[in-house]
């Protein structure tokens, strides 16, 4: 989606005047890119109209930049679309209960322990997880092994227990332990099926959730939303939660869900890992779509890292080209936080179309070796990597306990990563210096 997305509106971008038949091109472009992305089709026709609408509208003919107008338009549009605001989990009841549904295989479980971990680490809570899951071979086990993971307790009574009692006694229990909230991990079907839904719905008479998360598999698409549509008419979900969006090219879930069914993406799982799960905000959703880059994304993810007004001194270097091998060390010393760099590339603007650099994957088991090297140069040196010569190179190989050619590919490594920090401002800055034209 964002690649077509993107050269839709690539074509506005640095335009002086537009008029309504450029705006009516690039409606009939993104519409394409829409449907094409599987977004429900009545959905698509809303998004158009009311896009249009405002596009020819005075708004954007009599702004200065009428170009970035649209796709500003765009922008909001698509963000109105999923919602708007970001939504937050409502837990009221103490403790409060979280039951997730879902159909087999979209990440119940998986999604189960991410969220526990998310509440146990991110807001100070102390869930307790519960295994109701007695159909798939292996559920409650699964569970198991994700609580000992991420250091949460597991309650269960074996396969054998009617999934309504497990959930009420798992609740029962949290109370008697002191647990401020209880997720519930349900079995699912391969399709909707009444006796599923009808077990849902005993469950949530008894335990009266707090929140009934829907998690769907973004990769299937309009499925997707189809999936959501029904369980939502048979239990009323307060929230969905998008499971792999890390391998959804196209969007289409993301965009139609909450127009379809009218309950907010609560979450996007990113990854298998537990640590994998993101409040889903639908504003810079929406600006990933259009390949503008999900920075704030990318600098809350380094702000847990770095401190804020690093991360911004940093920034500045980037822009003025004065990164040097100690920014670069502190950096890496970052970087085995931050998780993997070519999911924090993807994040910034215009890096999409370079995930595939090889150069730039620094292998984890690499960076001590990198971190010896960058100590054994002299203070000039980490400054001004340019003199660096063979005789420099040879001490610093031996001062490090590595070799030469480690030394090597080092620089080269850095003198790349300098490169495509300068094409990546040159082209952030682009689109301005195209507009200054005219
Ligand atoms: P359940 O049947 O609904 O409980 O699904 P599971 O939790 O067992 O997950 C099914 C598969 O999807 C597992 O292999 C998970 O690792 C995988 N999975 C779940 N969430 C994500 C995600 O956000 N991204 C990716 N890539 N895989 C996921
Ligand atoms: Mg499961």
């Amino acid at each position: 989606l964002s690649e077509r997305l993107q050269s839709a509106l690539q074509k506005l971008r640095g335009k002086g005047k537009v008029s309504e038949a450029d705006v009516k091109e690039a409606m009939r472009e993104v519409r394409l890119a829409l449907l094409e992305a599987d977004v429900n089709y009545k959905v698509v026709k809303d998004f158009i109209a009311k896009v249009r609408e405002r596009a020819v509208g005075q708004e954007v003919l009599k702004s200065l930049t009428p170009g970035q107008q649209v796709i500003k338009v765009v922008n909001e549009e698509l963000t109105r679309l999923m919602g708007g605001e970001q939504s937050k989990l409502e837990l009221k009841s103490k403790p409060s209960v979280i039951m997730m549904v879902g159909l087999q295989g979209a990440g119940k479980t998986t999604t189960t322990g991410k969220l526990a971990h998310y509440l146990s680490k991110k807001q100070n809570r102390r869930p307790l997880l519960v295994a109701a899951d007695v159909y798939r071979p292996a559920a409650i086990r699964q569970l198991e092994v994700l609580g000992e993971q991420i250091g949460l307790p597991v309650f269960s009574l074996g396969d054998k227990e009617n999934p309504v009692r497990i959930a009420e006694e798992g609740v029962a229990r949290a109370k008697e332990e002191g647990h401020d909230v209880v997720l519930i991990d349900t079995a699912g079907r391969l399709h909707i099926d009444e006796n599923m839904m009808d077990e849902l719905k005993a469950i949530r008479e008894k335990v009266k959730p707090d929140e009934i998360l829907l998690v769907v598999d973004a990769m299937t698409g309009q499925d997707a939303v189809n999936v959501a549509e029904s369980f939502n008419r048979e239990l009323e979900l307060t929230g969905v939660v998008l499971t792999k969006l890390d391998g959804d090219t196209r969007g289409g879930a993301a965009l139609s869900v909450k127009a379809v069914t009218d309950r907010p993406v609560k979450f996007a799982g990113m990854g298998e890992k537990v640590d994998a799960l993101e409040p889903f905000h639908p504003d810079r959703m929406a600006s990933r779509i259009l390949g503008m880059g999900d920075v704030l994304t990318l600098i809350e993810k380094a702000q847990a890292n770095v401190d804020e007004e690093k991360a911004r001194a940093l920034e500045k270097k980037i822009r003025t080209q004065q990164f040097t091998f100690d920014d670069f060390l502190d950096q890496l010393e970052q970087v085995r936080n931050m998780g993997p760099l070519d999911e924090l590339l993807g994040m910034m603007p215009g890096m999409g179309q370079m995930k595939g650099m090889k150069n730039l994957q620094v292998d984890e088991k690499q960076l001590t070796k990198v971190e010896a090297i960058i100590r054994s140069m002299t203070r000039e040196e980490k400054q001004q990597p340019e003199i660096i010569n063979a005789s420099r190179r040879k001490r610093i190989a031996a001062g490090s306990g590595t070799t030469v050619q480690d030394v090597n590919r080092l620089i080269k490594q850095f003198t790349d990563m300098k490169k495509m920090m300068k094409k990546f401002s040159a082209m952030s800055k682009g689109g301005k210096k195209k507009r200054r034209g005219f």
